[in-house]
């Protein structure tokens, strides 16, 4: 009987690979009916509009892409 071995450290090592190959290098925001964008990496964005800061990025304990970003580099 042949022992099967799943290589699930690739799988995950693959899956991340695509997850960052797709990520988006702007995140687009709208704001007084107006888009701008932004980095993704950056928490709060300032409307160009009326200067309101925005919050662009999750503080719950959701975990998002951006966090595995901030892990690896
Ligand atoms: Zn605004």
């Amino acid at each position: 009987m042949m022992e099967v071995k799943v290589h699930t450290d690739l799988i995950t090592a693959h899956d991340l690979l695509e997850a960052i190959r797709s990520f988006p290098l702007k995140r687009l925001l709208e704001h007084c009916g107006t888009q701008f964008l932004v980095a993704p990496f950056d928490f709060h964005a300032t409307c160009p509009q009326c200067r309101t800061r925005i919050k662009v990025r999750s503080f719950s304990g959701v975990s998002e892409i951006e966090d595995v970003f901030d892990a690896v580099i």
